[in-house]
């Protein structure tokens, strides 16, 4: 879906990107992790357009050049990790059409986008309040709503969960998994390694160089390497790791209502 080769990038005081090659499969999670820092936004204004670059990017088969970036954002949503920076409106519908407002669709055809991706994250209720006036999860999934009432191709998430307390960062992780498996190809960018789970497959970036990349269990293996780069295990492998120690499980277990039943058994 995404396709980067040789990725070059420099702020005018720093060099950021050196030649990095990437690829974001269609249909798939792609994760995204390094520490502060390491340039993950900066990629995420690259593929929106945002800023030039050497090299060669392709968003679903088309190349990533200055004047057809519309045409790109077409296939994109975002989402950042505060919600209160991306409000354009005083209500929460008002939000939502803002994004398609500015891709000319028709009243009609808003108004019915907007009901659809409404009802399916839960917020319908919600459409006439100030956005600014929701609690933290409420706020995410109107960001969210945003990102996605255009059907996108790809949904970029940059560091979306990070502010979400565990309980509604699980919500949304159930809402992200439910959306790829309909076939939404995600980006999802985070400094922490819990938010890879999820994943079919992980970069590790560190000073705008790939350090490790592969599957989730490729990455998970390298725990020395990880270490070095400040991450621990996430919570889930170290607990199977354990538990495998003791024959009490198989393999690694990632999702913690999984793990319960089994171990219940
Ligand atoms: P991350 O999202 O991984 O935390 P960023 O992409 O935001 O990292 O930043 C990567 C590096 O580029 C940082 O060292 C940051 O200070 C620097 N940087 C970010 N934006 C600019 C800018 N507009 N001009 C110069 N340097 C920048
Ligand atoms: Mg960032």
């Amino acid at each position: 879906m995404i396709t980067i080769r040789n990725l070059t990038f420099k702020y005018r005081t720093k060099d950021m990107f050196d030649n990095v090659d990437m690829d974001i499969e269609k249909g798939k999670i792609t994760s995204i992790i390094g520490p502060n820092g390491s340039g993950k936004s900066t990629l995420v204004k690259i593929l929106v357009g945002l800023y030039r670059y050497n090299g060669k990017i392709e968003i679903n088969n088309i190349p990533l050049l200055k004047d057809n970036r519309k045409e790109i954002r077409k296939n994109i949503g975002v989402v950042f990790t505060n919600p209160d920076n991306q409000f354009v409106a005083e209500t929460v519908m008002d939000d939502i059409a803002f994004t398609l407002e500015n891709m000319n669709y028709k009243k009609i055809d808003i108004r019915k986008k907007i009901e659809e991706v409404s009802k399916y994250l839960g917020i319908y209720d919600i459409l006439e309040c100030n956005p600014h006036d929701l609690n933290s999860n409420q706020k995410q999934l109107v960001s969210l709503a945003s990102a996605l009432v255009h059907d996108p191709k790809i949904l970029i998430l940059d560091e979306a969960l990070t502010m979400l307390d565990p309980y509604d960062k699980e919500k949304i992780l159930k809402i992200l998994k439910e959306l790829n498996s309909k076939g939404l190809t995600i980006l999802n960018i985070s400094h922490d390694i819990e938010d890879t789970l999820i994943s079919d497959k992980i970069y590790v970036l560190d000073k705008g160089k790939i350090v490790l990349s592969g599957t989730k269990e490729e990455v998970y293996k390298e725990e020395d390497k990880l270490h070095k780069l400040g991450f621990e295990l996430p919570f889930m492998v170290e607990l199977s790791n354990r538990l495998m120690f003791y024959d009490l499980i198989e393999h690694v277990i990632y999702d913690m209502e999984e793990m319960v039943d089994i171990l219940w058994k």
